[in-house]
Order: structure tokens, then C-alpha cells, then sequence
């Protein structure tokens, strides 16, 4: 057996009890696992501070020097040791809050110790707050721990004894017990190549290194390994699916293609051009296409998806167009036939609010083949819909659909359809390749010209009343105006409070008859939203109020003022997405950011960059350094099937693009990986049982 499989509570000081513990709190239950528990970051020891260096940019810090005095101040619960420090360059206070008693009686006046601790302020002074000490022995200065690594733990865990150095003493005693049993995980070749560190090596270092150099270069040769076996996997199941499934082929370009694209109004920009290209490849090939399309707010995703529908109408087959909501479905259907309304095409669109004879009818037309396109929301997936011959799904917004609800459409057709994934959340590519691995990826990264860029403001309540006049100078220079109030599950109630809180001050403001204003929810019944919404379309009402379901849809071009409310309350994606809604007439236009005064800093940082670029995919990226994968929006419903340990989606693309190279390349020589040279890549992957989504029947 691998020493590695072994059961976690054989090891030296953790028993069944601390075991149990250990399992259920960071899912540790092997030596393996534990040797994969890596410090979350690392203090360096390897030199002293003096007292006067220490600044409000000060991260952990290592004094040595000596204690003038002690005393106790406070009674009760704000009973508290203090103990005056100086290293001759300054002095700190030493404060304990807990085992007073016993630190008492460890501390003595006058002797030199070592403490490490991170300074904080108090009392506009530093001191350091239960910072570790030792006596300053002769060994201790002489021979400084390098680098000290800093492991994530739990409360519970803390409770039952088990510290950072307790988890020290742990690696250490591990690592002595596999010394020489570690296997390698990767082929001698993969690392000669890659030029890595091996692992046993890796793990020691990584745990207790001895320099930074030390430690970047184990830490690559994890991360290249944990990315790496993941893409194989991913790839190794795209290589299977597209064995196993057959789809149809798309054999011409045809004429309805042909008198859509020559009637455009406009011409396609380049990168829309490039992705119908990449969509022609995919519905010739004989292999399902499983394309996943990305591209801003406003860059054309729909004429795409509608080009590439004429490509099954021309082949004979249907295709089906679905949208997350019923304006959006119904914006979609309305606006197609300004692009294919002089083709015989026969398009139709199905939502919740179809009436039973139409739905009939519909349901119809999709059997025996008279409707060639359908637009709609979730209604298309319901068991009694049924196609003569769906050959294309296009689903537009595609988090918002569960992987039910994808598998559902996918039952629809007797030969795998083409599937194209639409979103306008830009997913930054590292993410995509991890969380998509297995789909193909295009973009389209281009606005049509003419787009004037849209220019962001953060305002404070302070300035409701500029807000007010500046709207109303827009409003008589003809535009709209979009009100926007979050929207969170957890508070809905209290949302919605703010949400008419806010439409009766626009009421007040902006009063009737000179001004129209029109609101929109998801607690309206739905004729009252679509009235409303049509309101607005219209250019009847000057302001439409809405909670944020206006975030992926609605296209009016004429509305050129998009005010967020409680900005601070939405992600960057989400802002972005929001601020898509405005900009897509010819007029300038206008987002303004409203939040409270204070804020905290985090907030800031995204309002800030919100107004410094326009850039989805600038965005996208710092949305996934601030907030981290497990948070992205758009992947919280997916979610990561797998935990990755060491290496950070958002900082390691280079490792990631490295590693899914490297699989590419194995894989397209040895697709099952059973020859004998990647004997130990199947074992090794074999044995991760990495648990990533299965796309092949979904999406
Ligand atoms: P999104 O990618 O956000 O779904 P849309 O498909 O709604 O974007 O397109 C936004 C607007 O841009 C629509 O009014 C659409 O008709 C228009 N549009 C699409 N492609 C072009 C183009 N190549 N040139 C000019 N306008 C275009
Ligand atoms: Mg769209």
C-alpha cells in the first residue's frame, strides 16, 4: 500500500479523537491529504526587526530584546498583561488577554526574548497583541527558522489543541515517516522537461522551506501537477465524448444564411465574423459542437446565435433560442425580424405566458416542422414540447439555467444537438479552461463601431439632489433613464421595501404628468411588468425603476443613464452587466454609482474600478483576484466539482496554460493513455477520482 493512503490517526499525537476532527473540519483523512494541507502563507524568521521599522504597512515581525516592566491593568474582562518591550531602539507594548496567569509567571524583567507577532494600533501606539515569545537563547539567534509556514484551521480544531505548531510538529513528524516512500506522481520525462522540483522534495519544501527560491520552485512543481492532472481529465473525457457522439452535419450554406447576411443593416464586426467561422467548423464537422460564446454586453451575441440558426433552417433542421427571462425571450423574438423578416423563415416563441390555443398550436408546428426557429425561456424544455428534428440549441445566459434543466433540452433531439453556450459575464479564460475544460471557448471581443464609451460616476447620498437635476437635464434632452436596486435572496424582503421606498421618491421628484415613470419586479404579476416594460421600451415613460432582472435583458437604446443604487451591494460582473443596459445608441451615456458614505475598502476598490474601465474582461480578472473562484459570478451555481489545493486560477494562468499543453499533446498521441510510458499518468489520474462536471449530456 502507499504509505500516503494511510489512515490520518496513525500518526504520532492524533488518535481517532483529533482524527474525526481533523476529517470533518478540513476533510483531512490520509497522510496524503495531510501532506496536501499547505500553509496558506508563510512568516518569514529569518531576521529581526527593530522596534523603530515597525509601520502601518508592518506584516508579522520577529523582535528580539528585553522587558522593562509589567503590569496589569483593567478589571474583570478587560483584566490585561502588559509588558513593556525594547530592543534599544524603541519600545512596544506586549499585550495578553488570556492565561494571564501563566504568562505571569513565564516573563521576567530584565531577560532577552524573541517575540513575533503582527503590530496593530492602540491608543495611536503599536503594540503586538499575544505575540509568540521564547527566550532569545544563543541557538535560537544563531540559527533563525527561515520561513515558517501558516496552516488554515477551524475553531473546533484550535479547541482540541491542535495550533499552527502543533500542525509544524505534525508535517514534520510526516515527513520523516514517508522520508523515502513518497511515489512520484509524474513521468521522469514531464519533469525533466518541465524542469520541476520531484515531489517528495516538493512536499518538504513547501511545508518547511528554506529559502523563498526553495519555495517558489516546489510550490510551481504542485501547482503544475494539481493543474495538470486536472486538464487531463478534462480533456481525456472531451476526447471521449466527441468519439462517441455523432451529431449532424450541417453540409451548406444556404439561402436564408445567405439573404440574412447580405440584408444585415449593418456590417458584422470582425470578431462576430471570426465566431461564425468557428460555428460553421463545428456544424460541418460530424462532432456535437459544445461552444461556449463569450462576449460583452452589446457586442452581438444574438445575431450570431440567429446566423448560426439559419445554418440548421437551411439544412432542414430546427433550432431553438433560449433566454433566461420572458422580456429577454420576448426582446429576442421581437427583434429578429428586422434581420429575417424578408426570408420565408418561420419563427415563433413560447414563454409561461403563451395562451393555451397558441401553445397548442406551437406545440404543433415544433412536431411537424412547420416552425424552423423557436425563441423562448424554460417553457421550451417542458416534457410535452416536442421537436421534429432540434438540431441547435442556443441558451443565452447560460448560469441561469441548472444542469437539469440543459439535460432536459438535450432529451429533445434523437442525435446530439449543436449547443452554444451564450453569456455575457466575460469568465476570464483561466477559469473557463478549468471550469469548461471540456467545451470550446470563443469570444467576441469587439463592439460594433460607433459605441461611445460610457462614462462611470460614483456618487455619495450627499449628492441625490445633483443626481435629480442631472437626470432631468437628460430627460429633457430627450433619454431614459434606468433606476437599478439590488436584489439578494437573503434580504429580498427588505429589497423590495427599498425598491418602492425609492420608486415613491422618484414619484415625488419626478412627478406626474410631466414626467412617466414605470417600474418593474419580480413580485408584479406578469402582464403588469410586460405593460410596464413596453411603457419604457416605448419612450412613453422617462424612468423605468427595476430590481436588477433587468440586468440580462432589455435593449433600449434610446435610455442612456443607468443609476445603480446601493452599488456597493453588487459584484463587478454584475455592475458591468448592469451598466451594458446603457450606452447602445448613439448619445452619450451615463452610470452612475450611488452608495452610502462610508464604505469599506473593499467596496471601493470595485466602485473605483468600475469607473476607471469599461473592459468586461478587466473586470472579470479582478473580480476573481478580489473575491476568488468559489465566488464568481455565474460558476456559485455551477460551482468547482473539484477543490484545488495550492494552485490559485487567478494568478496561475501561465502554470494552467502549461499544463493543458502538455495534456493536449499526451492525449493526442494516446487519447485512452494506455501506452506503457503513460502507465503512471492513467494510475495517477485514475486514483484522483477528480470529480469534474460532466458536460457531455448537458451542455
Ligand atoms: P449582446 O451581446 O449583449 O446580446 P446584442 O446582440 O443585444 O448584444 O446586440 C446589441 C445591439 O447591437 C443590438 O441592437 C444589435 O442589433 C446591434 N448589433 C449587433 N451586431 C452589430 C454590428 N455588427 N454592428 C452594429 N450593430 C450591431
Ligand atoms: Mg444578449
Amino acid at each position: 500500500m502507499n504509505v500516503l493512503d494511510s489512515d490520518i490517526k496513525y500518526l504520532q499525537g492524533v488518535g481517532p479523537r483529533r482524527a474525526e476532527l481533523l476529517e470533518s473540519e478540513l476533510g483531512i483523512r490520509t497522510f496524503g491529504d495531510m501532506l496536501r494541507h499547505f500553509p496558506f502563507r508563510y512568516v518569514d524568521r529569518s531576521r529581526f526587526y527593530s522596534v523603530r521599522e515597525i509601520d502601518s504597512t508592518s506584516a508579522y515581525i520577529q523582535l528580539r530584546g528585553r522587558i522593562t516592566a509589567i503590569s496589569k491593568p483593567g478589571t474583570g474582562r478587560t483584566l490585561r498583561l502588559v509588558a513593556r518591550f525594547t530592543d534599544g531602539t524603541g519600545c512596544i507594548d506586549l499585550v495578553f488577554f488570556k492565561g494571564l496567569k501563566w504568562i505571569e509567571d513565564k516573563l521576567k524583567v530584565g531577560q532577552e526574548y524573541i517575540v513575533f507577532g503582527k503590530p496593530s494600533v492602540y491608543n495611536r501606539e503599536y503594540n503586538l497583541v499575544h505575540p509568540e515569545i521564547e527566550p532569545a537563547t544563543a541557538a535560537r539567534i544563531d540559527k533563525p527558522v527561515a520561513m515558517t509556514g501558516i496552516y488554515s484551521s477551524t475553531e473546533k480544531l484550535h479547541n482540541a489543541g491542535i495550533t499552527n505548531k502543533t500542525f509544524e510538529k505534525m508535517m514534520s513528524d510526516l515527513l520523516d515517516k514517508c522520508s523515502g516512500h513518497i511515489e512520484e506522481t509524474l513521468p521522469a520525462h514531464i519533469i525533466r522537461e518541465k524542469n520541476l522540483v520531484p515531489l517528495a522534495e516538493a512536499f518538504r519544501t513547501v511545508h518547511f522551506p528554506l529559502s523563498q527560491q526553495a519555495l517558489n520552485a516546489a510550490q510551481r512543481r504542485l501547482k503544475f501537477e494539481e493543474l495538470f492532472y486536472l486538464q487531463l481529465s478534462l480533456l481525456k473525457q472531451k476526447h471521449i465524448r466527441m468519439r462517441a457522439s455523432s451529431a449532424v452535419v450541417f453540409k451548406r450554406i444556404g439561402d436564408n444564411f445567405n439573404k440574412t447576411y447580405e440584408n444585415l443593416p449593418f456590417p458584422l464586426t470582425g470578431a462576430q465574423k471570426r465566431v461564425l467561422k468557428e460555428i460553421r467548423a463545428d456544424v460541418a464537422s460530424g462532432l456535437q459542437m459544445n461552444r461556449l460564446l463569450q462576449g460583452d454586453v452589446g457586442s452581438g451575441k444574438t445575431l450570431v446565435a440567429i446566423l448560426a440558426a439559419m445554418m440548421a433552417v437551411d439544412n432542414g433542421y430546427q433550432a431553438c433560442i433560449m433566454a433566461p427571462t420572458e422580456v429577454l425571450a420576448n426582446q429576442h423574438y421581437n427583434g429578429v425580424f428586422k434581420f429575417i423578416g424578408h426570408t420565408g423563415v418561420k419563427v415563433a416563441l413560447l414563454t409561461g405566458s403563451t395562451k393555451t390555443k397558441e401553445r397548442e398550436e406551437i406545440h404543433r408546428g415544433l412536431l411537424d416542422g412547420s416552425i424552423d426557429i423557436i425563441f423562448g425561456t424554460h417553457a421550451l424544455i417542458e416534457d410535452n414540447v416536442q421537436f421534429r428534428n432540434l438540431a441547435l440549441a442556443v441558451i443565452d445566459e447560460q448560469h441561469r439555467f441548472g444542469v437539469e434543466q440543459r439535460s432536459k433540452l438535450w432529451s429533445k433531439a434523437s442525435l446530439a444537438p449543436h449547443i452554444l453556450v451564450m453569456t455575457a459575464t466575460p469568465i476570464p479564460r483561466t477559469l473557463a479552461m478549468t471550469l469548461y475544460g471540456d467545451l470550446d471557448v470563443s469570444v467576441l471581443d469587439e463592439l460594433p463601431p460607433g459605441r461611445k464609451p460610457i462614462e462611470t460616476v460614483h456618487w455619495t447620498e450627499t449628492q441625490r439632489g445633483m443626481l435629480y437635476s442631472f437626470m432631468k437635464r437628460q430627460i429633457k434632452m430627450g433619454r431614459q433613464v434606468f433606476i437599478v436596486y439590488p436584489l439578494i435572496k437573503e434580504s429580498e424582503k427588505m429589497d423590495y421595501q427599498n425598491l418602492q421606498d425609492g420608486y415613491m421618491a422618484i414619484t415625488e421628484a419626478f412627478p406626474a404628468p410631466e414626467y412617466v415613470t414605470a417600474v418593474v419586479h419580480g413580485q408584479q404579476k406578469t402582464e403588469n411588468k410586460a405593460y410596464d416594460m413596453e411603457l419604457f421600451a416605448s419612450g412613453r415613460a422617462h424612468i423605468l425603476v427595476a430590481t436588477s432582472v433587468i440586468e440580462v435583458g432589455v435593449d433600449v437604446p434610446n435610455a442612456s443613464v443607468m443609476v445603480i443604487e446601493s452599488a456597493e451591494r453588487f459584484g463587478l460582473s454584475q455592475l458591468h452587466q448592469l451598466r451594458g443596459r446603457v450606452g447602445r445608441g448613439a448619445e452619450k451615456s451615463y452610470c452612475i454609482l450611488m452608495t452610502g458614505y462610508r464604505l469599506s475598502k473593499e467596496s471601493r476598490q470595485r466602485i473605483d474600478l468600475m469607473c476607471s474601465t469599461n473592459d468586461g474582461f478587466e473586470l472579470a480578472e479582478a473580480d476573481l483576484r478580489m473575491r476568488g473562484p468559489g465566488d464568481f459570478e455565474g460558476t456559485r451555481q455551477s460551482g468547482l466539482a473539484f477543490d484545488l489545493h495550492i494552485a490559485d486560477l487567478a494568478k496561475d494562468s501561465p502554470i494552467l496554460e502549461e499544463a493543458r499543453q502538455l495534456g493536449q499533446k499526451i492525449l493526442a498521441d494516446d487519447p485512452d493513455l494506455v501506452l506503457p510510458g503513460n502507465a503512471l499518468l492513467k494510475r495517477t489520474l485514475d486514483s484522483l477520482k477528480l470529480e469534474v462536471t460532466d458536460f457531455s449530456n448537458i451542455s
